[in-house]
């Protein structure tokens, strides 16, 4: 039978899966002999059986109980016992962090009996109502489900009643009637009574944390973090400290290392007399971690020794949730810390500096998606003027957008294509949605480690919190500074997440110092720590990669900044953006020409605007591989649109006019060209084939290129590459054309030309002839845009807007396979195609330029696939580097 309870000394790290991410580490942090509370974690296998049928898995309760009574056993006393009640705190704890997306119960085991027990043997009946009333709420909201806006309202009622400022100054008395009256709320609501019986109040709070991993909030959470949905939440039981027991007690959080930049030294946030869930809230505000040092000296040398035999076994940045109990220090969580991209890269290289990891775990800790967050834009602050307030630095970057003031109008405006900054005084999980929706997030209140700060930094998104000069006026939709400027909803405001500012109307934005670096090499003063990081990082990446990387690019400029960046070539130049702009008119005639003539008139006026776009960018990658792509054009992009001349033409004769003959010429001409469907149409290889001279006009240009950049001593390497071929035949057509023009180049110029010819692989037809295909093809490329859209039957230029989301959202796929490889689909045409290629032409060299060659999953995938490269946007590059280094891990 399936064991469902751990005791935290039984567990380890590496039993996350089972024990969730918490569970593991308490039993880690117990077996290193640190000072854990006591208890048990029920696994989420257990939360997967109640979740499959609705029930508690058999035998499960029999184990708590077991367990239970170790626990107090220990403890010398009962669950709940009258004169000296043993509490507990029941919490989740998936595999992956879900910070505040669960529930949590604290002071499990107080009741009418038991809570003048606690009274007496802590010494505070002020504490022990506290404790009680905090139960009834959290047990109403969470298990019995009273909406908590019932219970908020009591107390504040009450707090008027009073006249007091916080709950702080309601005294035992004050606090014994509220429990009072909670209880009676919850008989109102839910006609039940909140239930006497420890063993009932655990056992139902065990079962409403395996339910709350099915809540709205976790969902949402999970979709945006793209966590699966069946891994299901492990419980942990523990036994409670008490963190607001008086001016002796108190709880924290804090980081081995600063979560925003990596730096060493101990960082985090002390609340006195407070418990744990008061930290993270950030309800009150908290003080610097320094101040327990001078509070309780021995508390915090031991904290301090403890983080630090903590960072040096994960050999990690950790962070850590303690409460101090009449100045004993008790450790209740402790995690690998979630950090911001910058921190991420500066840990790595410092901690491999340290000789705590190797080059290759610091590249495996770093990622693309971080890298690809630290090129972006900063403020110019020199250009900002003062700033309307300041706040902690909680998560870095720049943003700008209309001040909105809850989570609905920030979804609301979101939708509707409108920037925004969500403000708040503080943040809850319930303001999940207007957080994914902002461009930021501004509170008033709370710490580094509050909910609007870690919540924002896991997701990458700008946030300053505790900005405590701030008036935020929720109910009038606004907030005031401290030198009376109100800021009003739908005001734009930016947020410096970096230095955690906050400025009137929209500031400008200056280059990363990242980007700066990977352009230029150069580090900037006060970037050394993340420009080392990631500069270790991507030299470790070229060491152990197995995969090239080329770039899309189409211009001389995109060629040269892909070099910089670490390009080893070109892997797609579209040749049909060269002609958008002035150029796009050649392109309409050459496709309407009527007679030979005009489309012989047309090619030769093409003809040395290519070869010059070829020769500078042969000269820009030169003795790099530049793949050269003949001409796709899905036509509607090219042809002038069909109702606008149709209007053009019909207003003209509704004036009385004579319609301007070339419109009239050219609409019929349009007509006759039009398709249902262009993306499917009369494309690539296709175009080459039906209009005559257009292939021996792009070779042309090729060849004279790259004899013109040899004469000049260069060393251009071009390759020619066919789209959209199905069929091994047009392949064979094209490429039989390629050689006569290369030929006559070769002879008219004097310089023996060789280009390889291959093809692109977008099509299902030339996956699954891929072996045929390889007999004329010296490479392959794979056009993932395309072949995702010919494999799935989703229009690339529309499905995105129209019903991705409800894909997404059903659960269809996890992210679009625009941007992430459907690996079971196409990922099985890529599979196919590489072998039979390679069956055909041993050593064929096969890359890939759809999007997906800079994302970092696909990257992934296509160096499992055996690819020799993948070619990705100039910016994507470094990107690419990091994660096939990491891929070949
Ligand atoms: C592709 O289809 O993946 C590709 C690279 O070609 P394009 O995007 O130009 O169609
Ligand atoms: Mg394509």
């Amino acid at each position: 039978m399936a064991r469902y309870v751990y005791d935290f000394t039984e567990g380890g790290r590496d039993m996350a899966g089972l024990l969730g991410g918490k569970g593991a580490n308490l039993a880690e942090m117990t077996r290193l002999g640190l000072p854990v509370p006591q208890g048990f974690t029920i696994t989420t296998e257990a939360c997967r059986a109640f979740l499959d049928s609705g029930g508690e898995p058999p035998g499960m309760w029999e184990e708590v109980s077991s367990h239970l009574s170790a626990v107090e056993a220990a403890a010398g006393r009962m669950l709940g016992q009258p004169d000296d009640p043993l509490l507990l705190s029941v919490r989740s704890g998936a595999r992956f962090s879900m910070p505040g997306m669960m529930e949590t119960i604290l002071d499990i085991g107080l009741n009418d009996e038991s809570v003048l027990g606690l009274a007496k043997v802590s010494g505070s009946e002020r504490f022990a109502w506290d404790s009680y009333r905090r139960l009834v709420q959290m047990f109403g909201t969470t298990v019995m489900g009273v909406d908590a806006s019932h219970f908020e309202r009591a107390i504040a009622l009450l707090k008027d009643v009073r006249a007091v400022p916080d709950d702080v100054h309601l005294d035992a008395g004050d606090l014994a009637q509220l429990v009072e009256t909670y209880k009676n709320l919850i008989h109102l609501e839910t006609g039940e009574y909140f239930p006497q019986s420890p063993a009932e109040q655990l056992r139902r709070a065990v079962l409403a944390v395996f339910q709350s991993w099915n809540g709205e909030r976790a969902r949402l959470y999970r979709r945006r973090e793209h966590i699966p949905d069946d891994l299901g939440t492990a419980v942990n039981v523990q036994r409670m400290v008490f963190g607001n027991l008086g001016p002796d007690s108190g709880s924290g959080v804090a980081f081995t290392r600063d979560p925003a930049t990596g730096r060493p030294g101990l960082y985090g946030d002390y609340l006195p007399n407070a418990q744990g869930e008061d930290v993270v809230a950030g309800i009150r505000n908290t003080v610097p971690l320094d101040e327990l040092g001078r509070l309780n000296p021995d508390a915090f040398a031991r904290l301090r020794a403890h983080m630090e035999t903590l960072e040096r076994h994960y050999r990690d940045l950790c962070d850590i949730e303690f409460t101090v109990e009449r100045g004993t220090l008790w450790m209740l969580q402790t995690r690998v810390g979630k950090r911001t991209a910058e921190a991420a890269f500066a840990i790595a290289a410092a901690l491999a500096d340290e000789g705590l990891i190797t080059a290759d775990d610091g590249l495996a800790r770093v990622n693309g998606e971080s890298l690809a967050r630290l090129m972006f834009p900063r403020f110019d602050v020199s250009a900002s003027g003062d700033p309307l307030a300041h706040g902690i630095p909680a998560s870095p970057g720049a943003a700008v957008g209309a001040a909105v003031f809850d989570s609905a109008e920030a979804v609301r405006r979101a939708a509707a294509g409108e920037k925004v900054v969500l403000v708040r005084q503080e943040t809850t999980p319930d303001d999940l949605p207007g957080m994914i929706a902002a461009q930021a997030v501004l509170t008033s209140r709370g710490g580094k480690t509050s909910h609007a700060a870690v919540v924002a930094r896991g997701m990458g998104k700008v946030c300053v919190c505790g900005a405590e000069e701030l008036s935020v006026d929720l109910g009038g939709r606004r907030f005031t500074t401290p030198d009376g400027t109100v800021v009003e909803e739908g005001t734009v405001v930016s947020v410096d997440g970096t230095a955690g500012a906050v400025y009137a109307g929209p500031v400008a934005l200056v280059d990363s110092a990242v980007m700066r670096f990977l352009e230029d090499g150069r580090a900037d003063e006060g970037a050394a720590g993340v420009v080392d990081g990631v500069a270790r990082a991507l030299r470790r990446a070229d060491a152990v990669r197995r995969l090239e990387v080329r770039a899309n690019a189409d211009t001389p400029e995109d060629a040269a900044r892909a070099r910089r960046f670490g390009a080893q070539g070109i892997g797609l130049c579209r040749t049909e953006h060269m002609f958008l702009g002035d150029r796009r008119k050649l392109v309409e005639e050459m496709i309407l020409a009527r007679t030979d003539a005009e489309r012989d008139r047309a090619l030769a006026a093409l003809l040395p605007l290519q070869r010059e776009d070829f020769t500078r960018i042969l000269e820009a990658m030169d003795g790099l591989p530049v793949t050269i792509r003949l001409l796709d054009p899905p036509l509607h992009e090219f042809l002038p649109d069909h109702t606008e001349l149709a209007v053009r033409i019909a207003s003209a004769e509704a004036r009385g006019d004579l319609p301007d003959a070339h419109d009239v010429e050219l609409l019929t001409a349009v007509n006759r060209m039009h398709e249902e469907n262009p993306m499917l149409g009369l494309r690539g290889v296709r175009l080459g084939l039906v209009v005559p001279g257009l292939v021996a006009m792009q070779v042309r240009a090729i060849g004279e290129a790259v004899a013109r950049r040899v004469l000049a001593g260069g060393d251009p390497r071009a390759e020619i590459m066919v789209p959209l071929v199905g069929d091994v035949r047009e392949l064979r057509i094209v490429r039989e054309e390629v050689q006569r023009v290369l030929g006559e180049v070769s002879e008219t110029s004097g310089v023996a030309l060789a280009c390889p010819v291959g093809t692109m692989i977008e099509l299902p037809r030339a996956a699954l002839t891929a072996g045929r295909i390889a007999e004329e093809a010296e490479f392959f490329s794979f056009g993932t845009n395309d072949l995702t859209q010919t494999t799935w039957g989703f229009s690339r230029d529309d499905v995105e807007a129209e019903f991705f989301s409800a894909y997404l959202d059903k659960g269809v796929f996890p992210s679009s396979p625009f941007e992430t490889l459907d690996r079971e689909g196409v990922g099985r045409l890529v599979g196919i195609a590489v072998a039979e290629g390679r069956a055909t032409r041993p050593g064929l060299k096969i890359g890939v330029c759809g999007e997906h060659g800079g994302d970092p999953d696909s990257v992934h995938f296509f160096h499992a696939a055996g690819l020799d490269y993948v070619s990705c946007s100039p910016f994507r590059v470094p990107v690419a580097r990091l994660e096939a280094g990491r891929a070949a891990l």
